[in-house]
């Protein structure tokens, strides 16, 4: 693919903090961004270059989007695939909608990682109370019930400890869903990998992720040995989903450590909260990497700088120590720029590199 060259306009879909990144790397190396989203808060136009506020299916607004746009990414996997379908017929969209398609919907997703030779945890799909009886009778208890689509940050999934938990699980859910066994894992951790248009790939070290109350709390680099033994072959992997979808890009896998190996958790085709870490702490962060992916620019090195990094999310009030964050010595702190706290509302966060 011929360079985009600086002065070129990237769309991006969406208003969240991700967006924000990506547009900041972008404007590092020379692009203009403009954020399509419908939020009355869009925290990505306080550093983009322009904002749309509308709504994704408003065809004379995306008309004027693609017509302003030299390539498009989108920032949020929730997003409707159709308006980014319509964007891709007119102008370059990256990851294109076929990653998207898969990574919207917990089944298929699945099945794909599945074909590649993945291991996800054991699963029955469920569409009502009666499968989810058949599908606890399969896969047994403890597991997880999972909404099929639209789920993030733990939200549409609860547990059960056993079948007695059925009916309650089900009134929470009541809707196309997966029942996952539980996995008995050490750690978990995950894969940022970035493609560029003509295949070539490159990952970061992996990350050890601990979530509170399902919500990503931190990140440490390097991870302990139960992550480090596996990180070739869930490198693999990543490299080889990304390769079957034609992927272009950062994509990132979810894995669960176990003795027996990588279990394949989940995917987003976007930059993750799992590599902010990278902002510091990588030699080319995740954020300039897609932009370099999308643009076809080669891509920048991914090794670690320093001796380690942790990166600590800010969740809902933790942003109140933002003062004390900036008093300590060494401490990057990244705020997105939100006006409510809300509990588990992701307000910034704060990257330590261990110098060596
Ligand atoms: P998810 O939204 O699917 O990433 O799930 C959020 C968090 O719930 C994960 O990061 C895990 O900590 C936990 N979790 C999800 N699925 C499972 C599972 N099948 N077994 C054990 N823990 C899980």
């Amino acid at each position: 693919m011929t360079p985009l060259p600086p002065g070129s306009t990237i769309g991006i879909l969406g208003g969240g903090q991700l967006g924000r990144m990506i547009a900041t790397a972008a404007a590092q190396l020379g692009y203009r961004t403009h954020v399509l989203a419908p939020d009355r808060e869009s925290v990505a136009a306080q550093t983009a270059s322009a904002l749309t506020r509308a709504d994704y299916h408003n065809r004379i607004v995306l008309a004027d989007f693609a017509a302003q746009c030299d390539v498009v990414t989108y920032e949020f996997e929730n997003i409707s695939a159709v308006p980014v379908e319509w964007l891709a017929d007119r102008v370059p969209v990256h990851p294109s909608p076929a990653s998207l398609r898969v990574a919207q919907d917990r089944i298929a997703e699945k099945e794909f990682v599945s074909n590649v030779g993945g291991t996800p945890a054991r699963w029955a799909a469920v569409d009502s109370r009666v499968s989810l009886d058949a599908a606890i009778a399969e896969i047994g208890t403890p597991a997880v019930l999972k909404t099929t689509r639209m789920g993030y940050d733990g939200k549409g999934q609860v547990r059960l400890q056993s079948p007695a938990d059925a009916d309650g699980a089900w009134e929470s859910i009541a809707g196309p869903a997966v029942l996952e066994a539980f996995v008995d894992f050490s750690h978990e951790f995950s894969i940022v990998l970035v493609r560029d248009c003509d295949g070539r790939m490159v990952s970061y070290p992996p990350p050890w992720n601990e979530h509170e109350d399902s919500i990503l709390a931190r990140s440490t680099v390097p991870a302990p040995a139960q992550i480090a033994s596996l990180w070739t072959e869930a490198a693999a992997l990543t490299g080889r989903i990304a390769d079957a979808l034609g992927h272009v890009g950062v994509l990132t896998c979810e894995y669960f450590a176990t003795p027996d190996g990588p279990v394949f958790n989940e995917m987003a085709p976007r930059v993750h909260n799992s590599g902010h870490w990278t902002i510091e702490g990588a030699v080319t962060s995740q954020f300039e990497n897609h932009v370099r992916a999308i643009c076809g620019l080669p891509l920048g090195d991914t090794a670690l700088v320093g001796a380690g990094v942790t990166m600590e999310n800010l969740i809902g009030h933790d942003v109140d120590r933002w003062a004390d964050l900036l008093a300590e010595s060494g401490a990057h702190l990244h705020l997105y720029g939100k006006r409510e706290v809300r509990p588990g509302r992701k307000m910034g966060h704060v990257t330590r590199v261990q110098r060596s």
